[in-house]
């Protein structure tokens, strides 16, 4: 009879919940740990919703991930009874030329995805939410809505416990360390375990536990601000979430409660985080400029006062291509980092891919232009 593998998931987040229920549902000896608890809003997840969508604006390779993430999204609702996703429709804006706007329309077109194409007539009366300027093009991508971080984070989790998995909470790992002639430690301030192998995946602070990554990933500091509408419908959950590209790039989703509407910008608006451990959770008031820029000029419905705000941060690579693999060298330890803004959607996907990569040593999943094996750039 096979042994049962024992397997550490270090950073029990977006990425760590979903793989410590994948691992645990493949009858992994799963031990998970956070340095505060699942859920929390201390890093990447957090605020309320990201946004899940079918449809790809940079990179048509994608495709198959998504589709196999929005099968586990199905799954892990299924499995647990909480609605962690809901599919409003997202909404794509920009001027016809854009070169995302472009792939957009490339990627529907070589993968045949249900799309429509709004003309400004109709935009006007269908959504009346949104402003467009003139030669603007509006895309409406059906298979796509908004996802619940901390719902889904704890949910994952829990599911992972139920089904066996230890999460120690509250529980910095020091150290990930290979044993000579196979397996790994994981060392704590309290203890050090021993696994067969572990999937590492600390979000922002990767820089801080494997200090000598081959690869740089930037750690951001990303605001959310939520804006309440001035008539009430205008934040109806029901209505898509949006995704504007053009020269300011910024996307929203109504809140689940359809009392507000979320609104964020684009990489190039972030500032660097120097230390994870130091996030500023304050924000200046000149950095809301751009948004009240954006809601007086693309969203007239809402009031450009900001009513809430928060801070995130997200580890980016310079491809913006997440890390997949096992580190150089060590085939039992997995890094799965640097999801550079577009993690969360794929998260059950990525969770399941880690767990093959941990138990099988490969995946089926098509994941080469992510790998790190044989990766020289970030
Ligand atoms: C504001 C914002 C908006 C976004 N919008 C979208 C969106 O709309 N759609 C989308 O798909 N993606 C979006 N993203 C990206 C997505 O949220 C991230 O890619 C994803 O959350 C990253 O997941 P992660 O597992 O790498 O990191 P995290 O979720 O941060 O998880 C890392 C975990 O590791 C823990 N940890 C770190 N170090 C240690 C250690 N040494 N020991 C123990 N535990 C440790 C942390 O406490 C944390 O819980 C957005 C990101 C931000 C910041």
């Amino acid at each position: 009879m096979a042994t049962r593998k024992r397997v550490a998931v270090v950073g029990t987040g977006t990425v760590g919940s979903q793989a410590a229920w994948r691992l645990a549902a493949r009858g992994a000896e799963v031990v998970a740990y956070d340095r505060f608890a699942p859920g929390h809003d201390r890093s990447a997840a957090g605020g309320e919703t990201r946004v899940f969508r079918s449809v790809q604006t940079d990179d048509g390779r994608y495709v198959p991930l998504v589709r196999h993430a929005d099968a586990l999204w199905k799954q892990l609702q299924a499995e647990t009874g909480r609605e962690l996703r809901r599919l409003t429709g997202c909404l794509f804006t920009g001027p016809g030329d854009d070169p995302e706007m472009r792939t957009i329309m490339k990627v529907i077109a070589e993968h045949g995805l249900d799309h429509e194409v709004i003309d400004a007539e109709a935009l006007a009366k269908r959504f009346p939410q949104f402003r467009v300027d003139d030669g603007d093009l509006a895309v409406l991508d059906p298979r796509a809505g908004f996802v619940r971080p901390e719902l889904t984070v704890q949910t994952a989790a829990r599911r992972a416990e139920e089904l066996g998995a230890r999460i120690r909470r509250y529980t910095p790992v020091r150290e990930v360390d290979p044993v000579a002639g196979g397996g790994v430690e994981v060392r704590t301030d309290s203890d050090t375990e021993r696994f067969d192998a572990a999937v590492v995946t600390p979000g922002p602070w990767v820089g801080d536990l494997l200090p000598d990554l081959p690869w740089e990933v930037s750690v951001y500091r990303a605001i959310s601000a939520w804006f309440l509408p001035n008539e009430d419908h205008q934040a109806d959950a029901e209505r898509p979430a949006f995704i504007r590209r053009g020269d300011i790039p910024f996307y929203g989703i109504p809140s689940p409660d359809g009392l507000a509407v979320k609104l964020g910008l684009s990489q190039a608006h972030h500032k660097p985080v120097d230390d994870p451990n130091k996030l500023d959770r304050t924000v200046a008031p000149e950095e809301l400029e751009t948004f009240t820029a954006m809601v007086r000029r693309y969203l007239p419905g809402l009031n450009p006062d900001p009513v809430r705000l928060a801070v995130f941060m997200e580890g980016y690579t310079d491809s913006t291509r997440p890390l997949v693999g096992p580190l150089p060298g060590r085939d039992d330890i997995i890094l799965l980092a640097g999801f550079s803004g577009q993690g969360f959607k794929l998260s059950p996907a990525f969770g399941d891919i880690a767990a093959d990569l941990a138990l099988d040593g490969s995946s089926a999943q098509p994941i080469d232009f992510l790998s790190t094996t044989g990766r020289t750039e970030a």
